[in-house]
């Protein structure tokens, strides 16, 4: 059974009703994307780029962020990798990029933030980015986007630096949707945008004003909450309006409660750790994504996100 499973991982996920749902991985390697490659991914749905930059004590130049990007993009063999631009700062600190201390780091200088404060190390990674070839197997993510202004703004740069290289491709542009505001705007991102990809860890956190980090509120950290439920619809709603596509690349995205959830609220690519692919793949088959559709509705309503485990446990009932 479990071989079949997984001989079946490098086939398309379709739900019992006919629904593509892509399937992708996270990575944070040349490693992990070999490994993607090797559990079925449709593609790679987030590559934290943080992995090029710790552990050094100078900045990686252009052509050096490029040869890592092109051997990841090399190694998935003609699928796509979404990559994203450094999400340092607040409490991710490089030693050779001093910011300013933080009384509260996770409300301060962090993603695109720190790249608009040290433009310099944003328009190297966008110069790296851009030399990737082929550029349609290379779309650039945008983290902490909190509004349409931002991914304009980091747009004109993308154009500003392609001319420079003469590079006449666009790739493609996303934007993370971890920030309540830019789930609120998400119909005017999607105007400007390529694909929206959501970050519940983050999202989460600012939605329920509860820091991930926090020992004693783990618990009550839940993507399931029906805040965050209603999130995730406004993005979806936002995205059809121009009609853009909605990933998932938070944690909630691996976790076999949400999946159905999130299907049927109209996600249409989830992507996980690499070795759960064939697993959530597996639970994409099982479902009808009318039902999903239906029960995701319901739960918009619900009173809490144990509410909405209890019922995704009535409807789903994992084995
Ligand atoms: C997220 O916030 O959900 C996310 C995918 O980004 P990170 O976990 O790297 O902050
Ligand atoms: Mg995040």
């Amino acid at each position: 059974q479990s071989a079949r499973r997984f001989a079946a991982a490098h086939d398309p996920a379709l739900s019992r009703d006919g629904v593509r749902v892509e399937v992708a991985a996270n990575i944070g390697s040349l490693a992990d994307a070999e490994e993607a490659v090797r559990c079925g991914a449709d593609g790679v749905g987030l590559l934290r780029t943080e992995f090029l930059f710790l552990e050094r004590d100078s900045l990686p130049n252009a052509a050096e962020q490029r040869d890592s990007y092109q051997a990841i993009v090399d190694a998935l063999a003609g699928k796509t990798a979404i990559i994203r631009t450094l999400d340092v700062g607040g409490d991710k600190s490089l030693p050779y990029l001093p910011l300013p201390p933080e009384p509260n780091p996770a409300l301060g200088l962090r993603g695109i933030r720190s790249g608009f404060a040290r433009p310099e190390v944003l328009e190297a990674q966008l110069e790296g980015l851009l030399s990737v070839k082929p550029l349609a197997r290379c779309r650039i993510l945008l983290p902490m986007i909190t509004d349409v202004a931002e991914l304009i703004a980091v747009r004109a740069l993308i154009d500003q630096i392609a001319a420079q290289l003469g590079v006449t491709e666009r790739p493609e542009v996303g934007v993370m949707i971890e920030v309540p505001s830019a789930a609120v705007l998400a119909d005017q991102l999607a105007e400007h945008a390529d694909f929206l990809s959501i970050g519940t860890n983050d999202l989460t956190q600012y939605a329920l004003a509860m820091d991930r980090c926090h020992p004693g509120l783990a618990a009550q950290i839940d993507g399931l909450h029906p805040a965050l439920l209603r999130l995730v619809k406004l993005t979806v709603d936002g995205a059809a309006k121009h009609g853009r596509w909605v990933g998932v690349c938070g944690a909630l995205a691996s976790e076999p409660a949400a999946v159905p959830v999130l299907v049927g609220l109209g996600v249409a690519e989830l992507s996980v750790g690499a070795a759960l692919v064939p697993q959530i793949k597996a639970q994409v088959r099982e479902l009808s994504v009318d039902q999903c559709r239906q029960e995701a509705r319901a739960m918009l309503g619900l009173p809490s996100a144990q509410a909405v485990r209890e019922r995704v446990a009535a409807v789903w009932p994992q084995p």
